[in-house]
């Protein structure tokens, strides 16, 4: 369904629009004035014109001339507006274009015998889809309510002049015409509405969302825009699992992290869930790179991913945040199930004999624990820093552990630092107070 109030661009992007039309309006319009005199002066056409009927013909000629003018300046005018304020308001759109169907219908009385008024039509047809292409609809139907205007002042002049045969002809012309300029309009106007759709789509998956996919079931007549939609449709997967996912651990990366965690914190928000985050760190990594090479670390990084996603449940994400620094976020999971889910990581890690370390060295790795009811949107962002408090203490408690977070744990860590730099004082002075003579 078209929506009649939409037009295409703001007032900068008409601007920049009449600024380039401009030039090609004054063109054609040279082009269309210099080659209609030639003609009349070569008499290729006939002089015999309304215009011509009432003022004379030479008289005519130079009011044609006169109107020509006048145009050439309105146009000038818009176009030095649109350099000078780089932003144009709807109604001087809808001054150019009144201004062009009044420059062909004027041209019309005063050079084109009655009978031939039907070109004007098929000038003002281009026009109209000119108008719909860069203004949009609104801006085309009441360029139709000009042309209509100035159409009908035309034939009716030239009815009183006398000089058209039948003029009902001249209306059922014109009908036709109005069918045609807005079916035109209307098919423009709705392939418009759905590429706006599907640049929206493209605009999300910039920002690595793929939720919707291009709905070809709106699409009654399938056309080059449905088979794009259907091609983004076929890419949408591949593209997903390219930027939401980290390569080297297989994992979700960052990205990935967010993305997922923001749509399960939705879903956890309305079915009253409690939420986990789990804050992973290898334990002694430097290690691995030391003792066998950057090249083993990664593939222990490749392998230990692969592993934690194997422990976690289906539903959870996985993700890589940097390093050797692992993150989960468990739907629908309490203190207890987050609680179990650490340990089983530990476990397996303990269990397992890394292969890219030829099963030298056992691999452990140390977890903060959080989870919370999904209240907030903001639930991940504040239990990946409880998480990673709890991560903290378990690094500072020996390694190869979990650590659920509690309530003044900062107050605690906070504590333990004021006592540890009020000893580092005290021996200070104390050695200060050894050396006074
Ligand atoms: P800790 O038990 O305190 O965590 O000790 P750690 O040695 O693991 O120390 P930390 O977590 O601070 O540092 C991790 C090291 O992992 C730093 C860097 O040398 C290495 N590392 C980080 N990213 C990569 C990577 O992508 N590939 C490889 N091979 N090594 C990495
Ligand atoms: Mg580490
Ligand atoms: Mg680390």
């Amino acid at each position: 369904m078209i929506d009649p109030s939409h037009e295409t661009g703001d007032a900068a992007s008409r601007a920049e629009i009449l600024l380039w039309q401009g030039g090609y309006r004054i063109g054609i319009a040279v082009a269309i004035a210099g080659g209609s005199l030639l003609l009349r002066e070569l008499d290729l056409v006939s002089s015999v014109s309304v215009g011509a009927r009432w003022y004379g013909t030479d008289n005519a000629s130079l009011l044609f001339v006169a109107a020509t003018a006048v145009y050439l300046v309105i146009t000038a005018a818009i176009r030095w507006h649109a350099r000078i304020a780089r932003a144009v308001p709807r109604a001087l759109v809808r001054t150019q274009v009144t201004a062009d169907a009044l420059v062909v219908n004027v041209c019309a009385f005063l050079l084109t015998p009655p009978a031939q008024y039907d070109r004007t039509l098929i000038v003002s047809m281009f026009l109209v889809q000119f108008t719909q292409l860069y203004f949009g609809w609104r801006t085309t139907l009441f360029m139709l309510g000009s042309v209509a205007v100035c159409y009908a002042t035309i034939v009716a002049l030239a009815e009183r002049a006398r000089m058209l045969g039948a003029p009902t002809e001249q209306l059922w012309t014109f009908a036709l015409f109005c069918l045609g300029a807005l079916a035109y309009a209307w098919m423009l106007g709705h392939q418009g509405v759905r590429m706006k759709r599907l640049t929206h789509l493209f605009d999300k998956a910039r920002e690595g969302e793929f939720d919707q996919p291009y709905d070809e079931s709106r699409d009654k007549f399938p056309d080059y825009i449905t088979q794009i939609g259907r091609a983004y449709n076929e890419l949408r997967g591949h593209l997903e699992t390219i930027i939401l996912t980290d390569p080297l651990s297989g994992c979700f990366n960052r990205r990935g992290f967010k993305q997922l965690g923001d749509r399960e914190i939705s879903r956890g928000i309305r079915a009253k869930w409690r939420v986990a985050v789990l804050a992973l760190d290898v334990d002694h990594f430097k290690r691995i790179n030391d003792d066998f090479g950057h090249l083993t670390g990664d593939e222990a990084i490749k392998e230990i991913g692969a592993l934690i996603r194997e422990t976690a449940r289906a539903g959870d994400v996985v993700a890589r945040l940097g390093g050797e620094e692992f993150s989960i976020l468990a739907p629908d999971t309490d203190e207890e199930g987050a609680r179990h889910l650490a340990d089983r990581i530990l476990h397996a890690f303990r269990a397992r004999s890394f292969v890219s370390v030829r099963g030298k060295l056992s691999i452990t790795i140390s977890i903060g624990v959080a989870s919370d009811e999904a209240s907030t949107d903001d639930v991940v962002r504040i239990l990946t820093a409880r998480a990673d408090e709890a991560l903290y203490v378990a690094k500072r408690s020996g390694r190869d552990q979990a650590v659920l977070w509690k309530t003044g744990m900062r107050a605690f860590d906070a504590a333990t630092r004021a006592s540890r730099e009020l000893d580092i004082t005290v021996g200070r002075l104390s050695r200060e107070i050894e050396r006074l003579p």
